[in-house]
C-alpha cells in the first residue's frame, strides 16, 4: 500500500514535522547538557511530535471526494490516519515517561511533582485529561477487547475531539509558538466539523431506490436513480450509502461504504450488496421508492500508471463488484482498451453472483475474457489454473478484490511466481 510516495504523504510529513523543527530545543540536546536536561528535552519533543501527529491524523478524517486521490485513495488515508493515531499515542506516553526520567537526577520527589503537580497547575492536569481520553477512544481501535461493534466504535471515536482540544490547551499554556498550534488545530477542527455536520447536509447526493434485484440468497443489486445532481464516478470507485427508508429494520440514517457496480455514464447507479451484518442485511429488503443519500466517489482502484498494459482481475465473493463496473464499462466501449482477463473466485455456482452477465459481456467483447474458479470443486486457486487462462501473467497489471484471506493467498502465490508487488493492486472491504 505504501510502495509509492504520494503528494499527500509529503504534505502530511511536513505538517507533522514542522512543529518539531520550530520547537527544537537546541543547546539542551548538546553533549554536556546533563542527562536530566537531555531526557527532559527529548520528552518535550516527543510531546510536540505526538500532538502534531494527533492533529494531522484528525485532519485526515475530513473525507472530501477527489482529495483522497492525493493519497492514493480513501483506504490508504485511513491507514495513514490509524498510523498517526497510534504514533501519537506512543509518543505522548513517551513524553510523560521521559519528562519524569528527566527530573529523576534532581530527586524522585521532583519526578513525582513533574507528573503530578499541585492541583492548581491546570496545564499538566489538562494534559492528563487528554491522555485519559486518548486511552478510552483508542483502546477499542487496537482491539484490546476484541473486535468492536462498528457504530459504537465510531461514536466512541468522537472523544478524539475533546482529547485533541485538551492536548492543544496543554501545549499553548506551557510553551511558546502558540500561533503554530492554532494553525494546526483549526484545520483539525474544521475537518471534523465538515465530516460530522456540514458534509451530511452539503456533500451528499439525493437518490431514490428504483429497484432491488436478488442475485443470490443474502445478495441483492440495488438500482438508484438521481433526484437531483447525479454523482460522476469512475469504474472501481466506491461511495457511502445512507438509506432513509422508515421501514428498515436496521441501519436507517447510517452511512456504509459500497462499491459502485454500474458503469460511468449509466443513468442509474447500481450497487451489489451482501448481508454481512445488521445494516447490509436490512438493505436486502429496502423499499423501492424510498430516499437514500450517497457521498463520494472515493478510491482509485483502477488507477493505472501504464494504461495500455494488459490486465488480470481477481474478484472473490462480493468483491466482484468493482470488476462488474469495469466489465460494464468495457461493454459500453467495445473494441477499445487493452486485454483484460477476469478470474472470479467463488465458493460454488450459486455464489458466483454476476457470472452470467460477465460471460455475456465477454462473448461480445474482443478484449475481455471471464473465467470462474469454484473453491468447493478445486480447492484454493493455484498458479497452474491462473496460467492456463493467463499465460502472460508477468506482463499484466493485476487487480485483486475480495475477502482478506483470498487477497493474502493470491498475494503470496503471485509474488512466489515472480510478479513484482508494484504490479499488484488490492482492495479489501474491511476498514477496521
Ligand atoms: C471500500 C469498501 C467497499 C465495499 N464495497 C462493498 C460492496 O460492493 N458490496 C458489499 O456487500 N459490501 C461492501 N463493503 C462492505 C460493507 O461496507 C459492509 O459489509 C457493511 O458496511 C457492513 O455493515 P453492517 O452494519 O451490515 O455490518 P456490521 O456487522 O456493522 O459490520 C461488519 C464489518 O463491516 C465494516 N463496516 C461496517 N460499517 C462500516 C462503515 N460505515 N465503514 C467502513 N466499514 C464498515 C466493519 O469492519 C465491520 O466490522 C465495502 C466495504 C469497503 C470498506
Amino acid at each position: 500500500m505504501f510502495r509509492r510516495i504520494r503528494t499527500g504523504d509529503i504534505v502530511i510529513a511536513v505538517l507533522v514535522l514542522l512543529p518539531l523543527v520550530i520547537a527544537w530545543p537546541g543547546s539542551r540536546l548538546l553533549p554536556g547538557a546533563g542527562a536530566g536536561a537531555v531526557l527532559g528535552a527529548w520528552g518535550q519533543l516527543a510531546g510536540v511530535l505526538g500532538l502534531s501527529a494527533l492533529l494531522v491524523g484528525a485532519m485526515l478524517s475530513v473525507r472530501l471526494p477527489g482529495l483522497d486521490r492525493w493519497f492514493g485513495g480513501l483506504p490508504r488515508i485511513w491507514t495513514l490516519h490509524r498510523m498517526l493515531g497510534f504514533s501519537a499515542f506512543l509518543l505522548i506516553m513517551l513524553h510523560v515517561v521521559l519528562l519524569a526520567l528527566g527530573a529523576l537526577p534532581v530527586s524522585p520527589e521532583m519526578a513525582a511533582t513533574v507528573l503530578f503537580p499541585p492541583l492548581d497547575d491546570g496545564a499538566v492536569w489538562i494534559g492528563w485529561g487528554a491522555l485519559v481520553l486518548m486511552v478510552i477512544f483508542l483502546a477499542p481501535t487496537f482491539q484490546f477487547f476484541g473486535r468492536p461493534h462498528y457504530q459504537r466504535w465510531k461514536r466512541l471515536h468522537l472523544l478524539s475531539v475533546p482529547a485533541f482540544l485538551l492536548a492543544f490547551m496543554h501545549v499553548v499554556m506551557l510553551v511558546e509558538h502558540a500561533a503554530l498550534w492554532w494553525a494546526l488545530v483549526i484545520p483539525a477542527l474544521g475537518a471534523v466539523l465538515w465530516r460530522k455536520v456540514l458534509s451530511p447536509r452539503l456533500g451528499r447526493h439525493d437518490y431514490t431506490v428504483e429497484a432491488v434485484t436478488a442475485l443470490a440468497s443474502n445478495v441483492v443489486e440495488i438500482t438508484l436513480a438521481p433526484r437531483g445532481r447525479p454523482m460522476t464516478y469512475e469504474a472501481g470507485q466506491f461511495m457511502y450509502l445512507t438509506p432513509h427508508d422508515p421501514d428498515l429494520k436496521a441501519g436507517r440514517g447510517e452511512e456504509h461504504p459500497y462499491t459502485i457496480a454500474s458503469a460511468p455514464g449509466e443513468d442509474a447507479l447500481r450497487v451489489g450488496i451482501k448481508a454481512l451484518g445488521d445494516a447490509s442485511r436490512a438493505l436486502q429488503t429496502v423499499t423501492p421508492g424510498t430516499a437514500v443519500q450517497i457521498e463520494g466517489p472515493y478510491g482509485q482502484f483502477f488507477e493505472r500508471r501504464e494504461p495500455q498494459r494488459r490486465q488480470l482481475w481477481f474478484g472473490g465473493g462480493v468483491g466482484i463488484t468493482p470488476f462488474v463496473s469495469g466489465a460494464r464499462t468495457l461493454k459500453r466501449e467495445p473494441g477499445s482498451g487493452p486485454d483484460v482477463t477476469l478470474i472470479y473466485l467463488a465458493n460454488r455456482p450459486e455464489r458466483a453472483y454476476y457470472m452470467e452477465e460477465l460471460r455475456e459481456i465477454a462473448q461480445g467483447h474482443p478484449h475481455f475474457d471471464a473465467q470462474i474458479h469454484y473453491f468447493q470443486e478445486r480447492g484454493p486457486v493455484d498458479e497452474a489454473f491462473i496460467r492456463s487462462h493467463c499465460p502472460d501473467l508477468e506482463e499484466r497489471e493485476i487487480y485483486i478484490c475480495g475477502p482478506p484471506g483470498m487477497v493474502d493467498h493470491l498475494m503470496g502465490l503471485l509474488t512466489r511466481a515472480g510478479i513484482s508487488r508494484g504490479r499488484i493492486h488490492t482492495e479489501a472491504f474491511d476498514f477496521l
